[in-house]
């Protein structure tokens, strides 16, 4: 047999709480699926506006389909690149109020490709701890020096900037919205630290895309700024509900990309039917703001109803996202801080990603299982996905669920976790 050393390796992952199984889901309508026969409310998706199955969705998709085919049939320098690829690049660059915008098979491929491209050897890059897989894969295969720090600590980043003069370009690269924690990043403060080193700011807004930021651009829009930001990466398979990745930015910038990025340049280009229906959530985010805003009133809710008779769940002090000032942002960090590290509860400030840290991987999947029991997909989160030691639920919310499901899935969580 190849790689006898197998068996065993997967023995020790089993016995450690940590093998990954994997089922078929069937997706339905309503922020709900079906595993096994069992119709389950899906509390796990990153479809935050209920648009991967939206009828205008599939409608252009379908259109594209039977004009151009399924495949792009080769990488978009050579023949990929079709008319809904072009139109789509349009019409992200200008959602985001950018000059240009590029696409990418997917935003894991979107970060790898675009990290590798800007910094190198010579080069210092500096990365939040808490920061997606594919952000810390692209600085480690991009060759430049890498100093990572603890999640939000941004006085350790300006420690280790102070340190870097000596580097020929240095690159800060930080979530929006951290994915697992869902907490959202200090950037004014990260921006202030950037202008002060002389460094450029990558921002992932997998996450904030299509829910944060008054008109839908996510957490950069929302915290103003945008133009302090150099490079913005998103992804179209969270709230925009279809798949791939995208850059965008000043022209320069995307034409260096083009030139560059390897993972866009050596992965044929997305199908153009995929590109049809992303151009039209685009255009559904832009059109339909009430989508973004239910989202946050089920946020809302949620949070509210898990906080009653219980003031460890959250902060009691709880106050909004801030809004730009440095200040702000200062006071948001310290609170941060001052949150009791977490045993069996802990939440997040805003935003639709719930984490219920847990400690142990076992907890977080028995608690899982008996959430499942009752009607409702959460995942559970664990090891290498998060550090050892918080394995977690993330309850994930979207517009597509009603207040029913909201409260049922809140009843049922205080059935399943111990509220202290
Ligand atoms: C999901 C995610 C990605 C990857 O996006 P895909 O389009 O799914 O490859 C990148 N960054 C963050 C923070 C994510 O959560």
């Amino acid at each position: 047999m190849p790689f006898p050393w197998m068996p065993h390796e997967l023995e020790t992952l089993a016995t450690a709480g940590l093998r990954r199984g994997r089922r078929v889901v069937r997706p339905l309508p309503g922020g709900a699926c079906e595993i096994g026969m069992r119709r389950l409310w899906n509390f796990a998706s990153n479809d935050y506006l209920g648009l991967a199955a939206d009828s205008r969705l599939v409608d252009s998709a379908k259109t594209a389909l039977s004009d151009a085919g399924v495949g792009s049939r080769a990488s978009a320098l050579v023949t990929g690149r079709t008319e809904w690829h072009a139109q789509l690049e349009q019409s992200l660059a200008r959602f985001e109020g950018q000059e240009a915008a590029m696409l990418f098979p997917t935003g894991y491929a979107a970060n790898v490709g675009t990290i590798a491209a800007l910094v190198e050897d010579d080069d210092v890059v500096f990365c939040d701890r808490l920061n997606h897989a594919s952000l810390i894969d692209g600085c480690r295969l991009s060759g430049a020096k890498l100093r990572v720090f603890r999640h939000t600590e941004l006085d350790t980043l300006e420690r280790e900037l102070s340190k870097a003069s000596g580097f020929r370009r240095r690159l800060i690269v930080t979530d929006a919205v951290f994915s697992m924690d869902g907490d959202v990043v200090p950037l004014c403060e990260l921006c202030d630290l950037a202008e002060r080193f002389d460094a450029e700011v990558l921002v992932d807004e997998a996450h904030g895309t299509g829910v944060f930021g008054e008109h839908g651009r996510g957490v950069c829009e929302h915290l103003a700024v945008e133009n302090r930001v150099s490079v913005r990466v998103g992804t179209l398979s969270k709230a925009i509900g279809t798949l791939g990745g995208f850059v965008a930015g000043p022209q320069t910038l995307i034409d260096w990309l083009w030139n560059k990025a390897r993972p866009q340049v050596f992965s044929t280009a997305l199908p153009p039917a995929i590109c049809a229906a992303a151009t039209a959530a685009i255009e559904i985010i832009q059109d339909e703001p009430e989508l973004r805003a239910k989202l946050w009133r089920n946020c809302e809710f949620v949070r509210r109803e898990l906080m009653k008779g219980s003031g460890v769940f959250f902060r009691s002090d709880e106050r909004p996202l801030s809004t730009g000032s440095q200040k702000d942002d200062q006071e948001r960090g310290a609170d941060l801080k001052k949150t009791p590290d977490p045993v069996a509860w802990c939440g997040n400030l805003v935003g639709p990603i719930i984490p219920i840290v847990m400690g142990d991987p076992e907890a977080a999947v028995a608690a899982q299982q008996r959430l499942e029991e009752r009607g409702f997909l959460v995942a559970a989160i664990r090891p290498p996905t998060v550090p050892q030691g918080t394995s977690r639920l993330r309850i994930s919310l979207s517009a597509a669920h009603d207040e029913a499901a909201l409260q049922n899935l809140v009843d049922a969580l205080r059935e399943v976790v111990p509220i202290p």
